[in-house]
């Protein structure tokens, strides 16, 4: 394999997360090549068939983008919730709070005038640290 070979380093079925993937590459320099994007214009069921949008970068700047391509995952990891937000672990739990949290919740919420919130009762925590959010 020479070094000015691309090589595939992500897929994507969204034609926006892969410009903003590239857009991170480009600017420390690295060359990226996106294919197959014209099938994100079809369904994304078309988009998954064909394989979904390709990200490639030439073989020589792997090393040098592994680290933005591996802090890029680690943020939609944390977007998504599923990395503690204290010491980054992923072996975390979802858990539903008790129905006297929700009547506290309920019933601050009527104090507070917030009402209550439905999306509240559920929290995440992680098994590393104890961390819940
Ligand atoms: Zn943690």
């Amino acid at each position: 394999m020479t070094n000015n070979q691309f090589i595939e380093v992500a897929r994507f079925f969204s034609s926006s997360d892969a410009h903003i993937l590239r857009a991170l590459l480009e600017a420390e320099d690295i060359q990226v090549e996106i294919f197959d994007e014209q099938f994100s214009s079809l369904t994304p069921v078309d988009s998954v068939i064909a394989g979904g949008i390709k990200l490639a970068i030439l073989n020589a700047d792997i090393d040098k983008a592994e680290p933005i391509i591996q802090a890029y995952y680690n943020n939609l990891k944390i977007e998504a919730g599923n990395v503690c937000p204290e010491c980054n672990s992923l072996d975390i739990s979802r858990d539903y709070v008790t129905q006297f949290t929700m009547f506290c919740y309920a019933t601050f919420g009527a104090i507070a005038g917030t009402g209550f919130n439905r999306t509240t009762p559920q929290y995440k925590k992680c098994h590393s640290c104890g961390y819940k959010w």
